[in-house]
């Protein structure tokens, strides 16, 4: 793995977060996108080497919204570029890790993603990130 590329955070109401994040970092969110599959629509801003990512879900069973009903709005999940996707699944598989979805999926940002389920990293979600080539 290769460094925290973004933190995901769950929030109800993008527009007002989106608002007081632009505060908090001093500048606008660089791109907004839904990714329909995943029930949410994001946000990203850039944040030095790292980039937070809000979330809000577009329907209520978003896994979004079943999140924030569950332990409220805050941190959803940490990503870590991966230079090779396929190869770290595999890995990480190997090390009994338990990975949600073996094929990774299309994300948002440009990025294929996989994700870790929470009970095997300490009730941390964890998704990892390649690139996808332009
Ligand atoms: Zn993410």
């Amino acid at each position: 793995m290769n460094k925290i590329e973004h933190i995901g955070i769950a929030v109800k109401d993008l527009e007002a977060s989106n608002e007081l994040f632009s505060k908090l970092y001093g500048k606008p969110p660089y791109k907004s996108e839904t990714v329909e599959s995943e029930g949410v629509t994001t946000s990203f801003f850039d944040v030095g080497p790292n980039k937070i990512e809000l979330l809000e879900a577009t329907n209520p069973d978003s896994p979004i919204a079943k999140f924030i009903a569950k332990k409220g709005e805050g941190i959803h999940h940490i990503a870590f570029d991966v230079t090779d996707i396929y190869a770290e699944i595999a890995r990480l598989k190997e090390e009994g890790f338990t990975v949600l979805n073996e094929t990774p999926k299309d994300g948002a940002d440009n990025k294929l993603v996989a994700f870790l389920h929470p009970k095997s990293t300490n009730g941390v979600l964890i998704e990892l990130c390649q690139e996808k080539p332009k």
